[in-house]
């Protein structure tokens, strides 16, 4: 097929099924230009690379030259970035051509993207549940076919749990591996962007586009990294699982996981060790207060990064009568939600003098101990699994008023981020009482990508 045909494939089933879903806040109005261009250059013979005139949609809180870009929220209601994330300029340059931007928690701060100041998104499984948080827009246009690659951002899971529920594959990079350039900030030092895509193979394709060193990005790593497609093709035959070393984590409760995400993990890790895996107990008795720490460390670190939109520089401005001051004020009771609001008084309340010690400077000292958990984890094992996340999808509306619930389904895949280590989610089948989509997740030490490529692969 020719990238106008896929495209028009892509651009018909969103118009017949984003109604309902409501994957999209933004469509490209050029997709079929784009599309054109790439077909007239590979008419003229010109060698394209592997992805060039594939649709891809694309997280809003990736900036746009020529699309709106609002992280989900009313403070940034039409703005339009003058430059390009790096990793949507690298997306255009291999000749992917954009769609649109997909839905997503307000300034990715959820896990149901319920907190978009937009309107929530479906799962395609099953209308009246969550399609996962924040990036729900791209996995839920994955999974209903209205995109056959997205671009997602993982801060605490963001990837990898809308992964889980929607029955796609997500992959968070190792912290530096993809650049962070044009990402509108949540925290800093743990956001990354990576692929929600169908396949591993194809999470490894899109990897290979956007990844490598970006002099934009100040944390950005400088090594040279392996083709995560060929990882991915060399995992597809299995070989790779003949005496590989998966470690298990002997302090997860089982009690905090629904009984169906427990079995298809038992299943998926019974199934890797009849192809030559070996199961591994491995102890890390840290892992599980990533979510205490995290939940001081984000809403510190977006605290900060929240502090530009002050209706100067960016958006919306409430003219309130008074000074400065009173505008700042009232644009941003104004623009931001009631997640954004909840974490940035968190956060500032976290780093205030007398409180700093007790709150952030304990958070920094687990995030340590997690740290340290990893390293010695990863000299007696390969790769680490756990459920990508404790439950399916549950409903909308389910814990929307209940932020500590909401906070607590991020329990496997905040470690990652607070790491700096990689994280894959790959479907391990369906959850026997609800009949949902569960994913296993695995995890590497840093700069590992490929292996959870290969091992991914194998796994799918
Ligand atoms: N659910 C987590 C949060 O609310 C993760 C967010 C993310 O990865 N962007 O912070």
């Amino acid at each position: 097929v020719s990238s106008v045909e896929a495209t028009q494939a892509h651009l018909d089933r969103i118009a017949a099924v984003d109604g309902d879903i409501h994957a999209f806040l933004h469509i490209n109005a050029h997709a079929l230009d784009a599309a054109a261009d790439i077909d007239r250059r590979r008419g003229a013979g010109e060698s394209l690379s592997p992805l060039a005139g594939v649709p891809l949609a694309i997280k809003d809180v990736l900036v746009t030259t020529d699309m709106p870009s609002t992280s989900g929220s009313k403070i940034l209601e039409g703005y339009l970035s003058p430059f390009d994330a790096t990793v949507v300029a690298r997306s255009r340059a291999a000749g992917l051509v954009p769609l649109g931007k997909t839905n997503m928690d307000e300034f990715a701060m959820g896990s149901s993207t319920e907190h978009s100041a937009y309107g929530p998104t479906h799962n395609p499984w099953d209308l009246e549940r969550i399609p996962g948080g924040s990036g729900g827009g791209s996995a839920a246009a994955v999974a209903a076919f209205e995109a056959p690659l997205a671009l997602g951002s993982d801060t605490g899971g963001s990837i990898r749990q809308p992964a889980h529920v929607t029955g796609t594959v997500g992959m968070k990079p190792t912290y530096g591996g993809v650049s962070r350039y044009g990402a509108i900030a949540l925290a800093s030092s743990l956001d990354q962007v990576g692929p929600v895509t169908r396949t591993v193979l194809d999470a490894g394709l899109l990897h290979d586009v956007i990844g490598g060193h970006d002099h934009n990005d100040s944390t950005s790593l400088t090594d040279a990294w392996p083709s995560f497609a060929d990882a991915a093709r060399e995992g597809a035959t299995g070989a790779v699982l003949k005496g590989l070393k998966i470690g298990v984590i002997t302090e997860l409760p089982d009690s905090g996981f629904q009984a169906g995400v427990s079995a298809s993990f038992r299943a998926a890790l019974d199934l890797l060790s009849a192809q030559g895996a070996e199961i591994v107990p491995i102890s890390a008795p840290h892992f599980e207060y990533g979510v205490a720490a995290y939940y001081l460390i984000l809403p510190a670190e977006a605290s900060s990064n929240l502090a530009k939109f002050d209706s100067v520089r960016f958006g919306l401005r409430v003219n309130a009568p008074g000074t400065v001051e009173d505008v700042m004020a009232a644009t941003r009771e104004a623009g931001f939600g009631d997640e954004v609001k909840r974490r940035i008084i968190l956060g500032t309340y976290a780093l205030s003098a007398g409180y700093y010690d007790a709150y952030y400077g304990s958070a920094q000292k687990v995030r340590t101990l997690i740290q340290r958990d990893f390293d010695a984890a990863f000299a007696q094992v390969d790769v680490i699994a756990t459920p990508s996340a404790p439950t399916t999808a549950f409903k909308l509306g389910e814990k929307i008023n209940d932020p500590l619930q909401m906070y607590l389904n991020d329990l496997t895949t905040i470690p990652a981020n607070l790491a700096g280590v990689p994280g894959i989610s790959v479907p391990s089948g369906l959850a026997e009482e609800d009949g949902l989509p569960v994913g296993i997740q695995f995890l590497a030490p840093a700069r590992a990508d490929a292996q959870l490529y290969r091992v991914g692969a194998a796994t799918e």
